[in-house]
């Protein structure tokens, strides 16, 4: 029996080759980091809740025509993916201050901003994701100005997805990190939605008494982590049927 052959490992995730080539398996980790991976802890059963969520917001965007590397899951912690080419940034869009730029710009954590303000950030653990401009990433040339124009779209409609949804079961989307991949098609090269989107990578706030259901739970020490992701899959019906988590990745012949 080989063992499948390992693609990447991040703090989050593992992606492993896929069955067919352009595809990759991305395995969900029970790990937690914050601050950089300075803060780490496991926390289980966070990679099947995390799975699920991914699959479910990652579904409805595709049927709404926002394409993405989703194409199936596999079990309670893999999913199938599409191999893309990840562009070096992180979009983050934010509709309330919390976070980075309520310090920056002296901001009281819950403001409401007067529109959704998108940030990209340079993917560089080393140097702590660093906020850059749109002058930086074109003179460094990790995207291009239809790039950006394509990414600020995607994510503008992620958002508008992601804070419907949430809405509508009693959630305040905050603020989000979208992760987006080059695809090749014939000559032509496009960019869809990469990554995942969980409460890893949001800020999710109860409308009528401001809880956190999100990452920051266990960034500030506020509760059980898991606790948290739970409400968010048991209001959305995204619930793992089987509660039981996969502790390994599993192997595949
Ligand atoms: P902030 O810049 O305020 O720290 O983060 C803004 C939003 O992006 C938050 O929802 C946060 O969870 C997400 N985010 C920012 N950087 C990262 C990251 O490196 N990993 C993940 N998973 N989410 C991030």
């Amino acid at each position: 029996m080989a063992r499948r052959k390992k693609v990447y490992e991040g703090k989050a995730k593992i992606l492993y080759e896929g069955p067919e080539p352009g595809t990759l398996v991305q395995y969900f980790k029970d790990d937690a980091t914050a601050f950089n991976a300075e803060k780490r802890d496991v926390i289980e059963g966070k990679g099947v809740l995390n799975n699920r969520l991914s699959e479910y917001f990652m579904t409805g965007l595709n049927a709404i025509g926002v394409p993405t590397h989703f194409l199936k899951r596999l079990n309670m912690r893999e999913q199938l993916i599409r191999a893309v080419e990840i562009v070096p940034l992180e979009v983050i869009v934010r509709n309330y201050a919390a976070g980075t730029i309520a310090k920056r710009l002296g901001l009281e954590e819950g403001t409401a901003l007067p529109r959704p303000i998108v940030e990209f950030c340079l993917k560089d653990d080393a140097l702590g994701d660093p906020l850059v401009a749109e002058e930086h990433i074109m003179a460094f040339g990790w995207a291009s100005q239809q790039d950006l124009d394509d990414m600020v779209a995607i994510a503008l409609r992620v958002n508008d997805f992601l804070s419907g949804v949430m809405y509508g079961v009693g959630i305040r989307l905050a603020d989000f990190k979208i992760e987006i991949g080059r695809v090749y098609e014939n000559d032509f090269q496009r960019l869809i939605l990469a990554d995942e989107i969980s409460p890893d990578s949001c800020r999710l706030w109860d409308i009528e008494t401001g809880q956190k259901l999100d990452k920051d739970v266990f960034r500030r020490d506020l509760g059980n982590l898991t606790d948290a992701y739970t409400e968010v899959a048991r209001r959305l019906g995204v619930l793992p049927s089987n509660a039981t988590p996969i502790t390994k990745p599993t192997l595949i012949n």
